[in-house]
């Protein structure tokens, strides 16, 4: 439930409905708003009594939650949230571009991407250090070597630096190094990460699992946003189906639909979306028009000889021109990019 508070209430009034909600047994988050605040209870309180809290001084009315997640629905938080990328608000007006390798792969190759990104408009590089391979034989990542390529690329060009975080133990390494923290698709439900996640301060990327349905993917968010990190990046990449000339097929009507059931800003990554780079300038126009918050997109100089995911990166020159054209689609949808 929710507890919605008059206009101009005392932080005393405030303090004291958080008072009572604890004393029920669940927890609170004080959602300061800029016409009213709200206390969102998150717990178990399908038998607590909203009527105790009712009549409190200060309090104008107290709202049942109906969707399964609280902290991520619109219904406790009506604003849109920005979420902070290096600086940069994700959520807003602007549309924030992500591009970058699927690895990090040597020194050289991140700068050289980095440089390229920034030049074509990205606000900031992604980049695996860490990388969930479905082979354990393949290419696993640079590691914390990688990460010291990214933040040198970040020192150089300004770019924040997103990257993947697949374990418990690799959150204080990675979280020392990026701006961003990315959870990916096989992670979605790793619900101890996910909780671990919300106990530190970096803004999270979160992808969708490619199984996944929109309610499981706002409770992951959900997750991480109990614990106190409300900073979550919702990252539609593409879902498992039958079809089989895209490497995932990517449902493009989940952005105005996340608009409309939660305030989390939404992010489209075209590239696993469609696994060809041939298609990923249409989906990330595609993605602009549907009114997405921001793209990640792989690039790379040379995708023939990159280390994973060649197939569905683009040039560096083919992500300056779809940053030109994408640009056009965001003016004419009253974005910017
Ligand atoms: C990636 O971003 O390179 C990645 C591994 O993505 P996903 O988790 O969506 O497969
Ligand atoms: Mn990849």
């Amino acid at each position: 439930m929710v507890v919605v508070m008059k206009p101009g209430t005392t932080q005393q009034q405030i303090d004291h409905v958080v008072h009572l909600v604890r004393e029920m047994g669940l927890r609170e988050h004080v959602i300061v708003g800029t016409e009213r605040t709200v206390v969102a209870c998150v717990g178990d309180d399908r038998f607590k009594d909203r009527a105790r809290l009712e009549t409190v001084d200060g309090v104008e009315r107290v709202v049942p939650i109906l969707a399964a997640y609280k902290m991520a629905s619109r219904e406790v938080k009506s604003e849109r949230t920005l979420v902070n990328v290096g600086g940069v608000p994700i959520g807003g007006r602007k549309v924030g571009v992500i591009a970058g390798p699927c690895s990090v792969e040597n020194r050289q190759q991140v700068l050289r991407i980095a440089r390229a990104v920034k030049e074509a408009g990205a606000v900031a590089l992604r980049g695996g250090a860490f990388k969930p391979r479905s082979n354990p034989y393949s290419f696993q990542g640079l590691a914390e070597e990688g990460l010291e390529y990214l933040a040198e690329a970040r020192a150089e060009t300004g770019l924040a630096v997103v990257t993947e975080v697949m374990s418990i133990d690799q959150v204080d390494l990675v979280g020392r190094y990026a701006d961003v923290l990315q959870v990916g698709a096989r992670n979605m439900q790793n619900f101890n990460l996910l909780s671990r996640l919300g106990e530190q301060p970096k803004p999270v990327l979160l992808k969708r699992g490619m199984s996944a349905t929109l309610e499981e993917f706002l409770l992951a968010a959900e997750y991480i946003m109990a614990r106190g990190n409300t900073q979550v990046i919702l990252c539609e990449r593409g879902i498992r189906t039958f079809e089989d000339y895209v490497r995932n097929t990517l449902p493009l009507a989940i952005v105005p639909e996340i608009h409309r059931v939660s305030h989390l800003p939404v992010v489209v990554d075209p590239s696993h979306g469609t696994g060809k780079s041939h298609l990923v300038q249409a989906m990330c126009l595609a993605a602009v028009a549907a009114g997405a918050d921001g793209l990640i997109v792989e690039v790379h100089f040379d995708p023939e000889h990159a280390l994973t995911d060649g197939f569905q990166s683009m040039t560096t020159a083919q992500f300056a021109a779809m940053m030109r054209a994408a640009k056009r689609v965001a003016e004419a949808v009253d974005r910017e990019m």
